[in-house]
Formats: C-alpha cells, sequence, structure tokens
C-alpha cells in the first residue's frame, strides 16, 4: 500500500483534483511561490523555502513561463485529500501545485510550468526537472513506443511508465538541450494525441518521432538519480577539491534542519546538496563520513551528465566514505548527503590529489 501510494505520487496533472477549493493560509511567501499550509511550520527545514523559490524562479525562466505566483499547498496526510484524488503524495492543477511534502520538485515543475504540454511528455519533464528522489519503478521493462500509442488527449500515463518518460526526456536534453525542450514543450499541449507531439518534435527539433524513438533506442538506460536535471542544484555550494599540489581538502559541513542550506523533510530524511569542483581530471583519496556516529546517505553524480556518461567508478551510494579512489573529470559533481528526520549529521570531507591524467 506504501508503494501504491508512492507510485501514484506524481501520477495527477490533475484530472482527479477536486475543484476550486478553498486553500489554506499564506505562511511565507516569496519572489516566485505562495507557500500556504494549515501546518506550523516548525518541522520544514531551513532551506526548504527559499530553495523552493529560486527553483520555481529557475524553472520559469528556463521554459519561458509568465511571470506570476504560484500557490504551493502543503497539506501532509490526510489533509491532501481536500485537493487531489487519494492515494497520492500530491498533484497540480491550474497552475497550483499541492503535495504531502513541503518540498515536491516535481509538482513544482507542473505548476510553475502550466498549462502542461502533451501528457507523456508533460509527465517526463516533471520527472526529468522534478524532484531527485528515487523513482518506484525502473526504465528497463518499458516501451516508450507502447506507451506513446497509449497515453494522448484523455489517457494519463500510468506510474509505472514515469521512469521511462523521465529517461526520454533525459535523452532529448542530452540531443536538443535543456532550450530545445523548452521549444518542445511550448509547442505542445495537453489534449495533444500521437500526431501533434510528432508535429511538434518537427518544429522543434526538424524530427520526425519515427527518427526521434530510432535514435532514442540507443540510449542507455540509468535510473533517475542520474539522469534528473541537477542545473539548479550544480554551482551552489562549490567546494573547490585540490588542483596537481596543492594542500588536502579537510572540510566540514553539518546537516540539520536548523541549518541554512539543509532542505526536506521528504521521505524520513533531510539533506544538504554541495558542489564539488574538480580543477582538472585525475584520481582522489576521498573520503565523506559522519563523524558523530549519525545513519547518513551519500550520493555523488556528475553534474549535467546524461544516461552516456555514467561512469562506472563513482562510489556507490552509501553511509561511510572512506579512502575511496574515485577518477574525476574536471567540472562539477553533486554531492548529497541525508540524513534521518530529527538527526544532526557532522560530515567531513576530506579529498587528496593523487594524480593527474585521462579517468578513460
Ligand atoms: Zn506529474
Amino acid at each position: 500500500m506504501k508503494r501504491l501510494l508512492f507510485m501514484s505520487a506524481a501520477a495527477t496533472i490533475c484530472g482527479a483534483c477536486m475543484t476550486e477549493p478553498e486553500l489554506p493560509p499564506v505562511q511565507w511567501e516569496g519572489q516566485r511561490i505562495r507557500f500556504r499550509s494549515d501546518e506550523a511550520l516548525d518541522s520544514v527545514c531551513a532551506g526548504t523555502l527559499s530553495h523552493l523559490d529560486d527553483r520555481a524562479a529557475h524553472m520559469a525562466e528556463i521554459f519561458g513561463a509568465p511571470r506570476r505566483v504560484v500557490d504551493y499547498v502543503w497539506a501532509p496526510g490526510a489533509a491532501l485529500g481536500e485537493y487531489c484524488e487519494l492515494p497520492t503524495l500530491g498533484c497540480a492543477v491550474d497552475g497550483r501545485s499541492y503535495s504531502v511534502f513541503a518540498l515536491d520538485e516535481h509538482e513544482l515543475f507542473h505548476a510553475v510550468t502550466s498549462p502542461p504540454a502533451h501528457r507523456g511528455l508533460e509527465e517526463g519533464l516533471a520527472v526529468a526537472f522534478g524532484d531527485d528522489r528515487e523513482l518506484p519503478g525502473t526504465v528497463e521493462g518499458t516501451d516508450l513506443p507502447a506507451i506513446l500509442a497509449e497515453v494522448g488527449r484523455t489517457v494519463q500515463p500510468a506510474a509505472q511508465d514515469y521512469p521511462r518518460l523521465g529517461h526520454f526526456v533525459s535523452y532529448l536534453r542530452s540531443n536538443y538541450g535543456v532550450g530545445g525542450l523548452a521549444e518542445l514543450a511550448a509547442n505542445s499541449e495537453v489534449a495533444d494525441g500521437r500526431e501533434q507531439l510528432d508535429a511538434s518534435l518537427q518544429l522543434a527539433f526538424g524530427d520526425h518521432l519515427e527518427t526521434v524513438l530510432d535514435d532514442y533506442g540507443a540510449y542507455p538506460v540509468c535510473d533517475s538519480t542520474h539522469f534528473h536535471y541537477d542545473g539548479f542544484d550544480c554551482g551552489r555550494n562549490i567546494i573547490p577539491l585540490p588542483a596537481d599540489g596543492a594542500p588536502k581538502l579537510d572540510s566540514t559541513l553539518r546537516v540539520a534542519c536548523d541549518e541554512p542550506e539543509t532542505l526536506g523533510p521528504r521521505s524520513g530524511e533531510q539533506w544538504t546538496l554541495v558542489t564539488l569542483s574538480v580543477p582538472a581530471e585525475g584520481r582522489y583519496l576521498l573520503s565523506v563520513y559522519p563523524t558523530n556516529g549519525v545513519s547518513a546517505n551519500i550520493r555523488l553524480r556528475r553534474c549535467d551528465a546524461s544516461c552516456a556518461e555514467v561512469d562506472d567508478w563513482l562510489p556507490p551510494d552509501g553511509g561511510f566514505w572512506m579512502g575511496l579512489n574515485p577518477c574525476l573529470r574536471q567540472g562539477l559533481y553533486s554531492l548529497r548527503l541525508a540524513v534521518p528526520v530529527g538527526t544532526a549529521g557532522e560530515f567531513r570531507i576530506e579529498a587528496t590529489r593523487l594524480d593527474g591524467g585521462s579517468c578513460d
């Protein structure tokens, strides 16, 4: 049941939301969002609301969304049922987001970029440009042409097809860029069927759907934590790694709900995103670990990567990294440090440059 709830989290654009609900009071207002809830905000981590607001502005800029303030309704537990048809974890309708999470970038994407594109494209975009959770379901075992044959004018994609649709958008981004995606979305409408999707692709990219699907067939499979769009997160909280001959990096970072860069809570955790900046390709001696024994989840991803650029040596997600030897490429990497809700993690990040040279 819990899994079913999770799977349907992002399932609605939404055809099933209630009409004209009375909204809870505004508790916080930024440049782009009005954060509404009947809940007190004590449990919302310190960086969350400004992150939502800045992210909304970032998405609006990419997708040329009209300058307006979006209502973001945080309705944990059964309260969500006043706005969305349950079971679900969130929905978006008429340019508003509703979620059981104080931070739900998937629904925020729908709301900010409203009106929605072709239903399959819209959900793929919301997956690719939405939150960085590991999605339930996998890309493997699903077939995009079959999904697109079903989805269209009135039929919403099934929850298990979301990873595949997000993966397709990741392919489009790697081939045509973020600007190309924005153009495609602008040419597309929610009631479009397959023919209109074909016409939108021709208009944006000069390619037919059949051609695009043929080429997409050769795009490698990877999970959403690898193909998720990180252009907003990468570049914030930059920590430069040492260049050749430079002294070792020895940095500490506190991940706790009252820290200004901590986000969440969501799905039982709160987290901080930092960006590691690598001056030149080469091997490092890398350690990242909590020094106070808190249970942690540490994840490293290369920024702006497609599924064709997932390196085998990336350290596996884990709770304690000690003395790893990754080869890092020049550029940026996103480091995500998560701890359970209600705990405080004191992390140490150490990096020594071992030698230069190619990772390949
Ligand atoms: Zn959605």
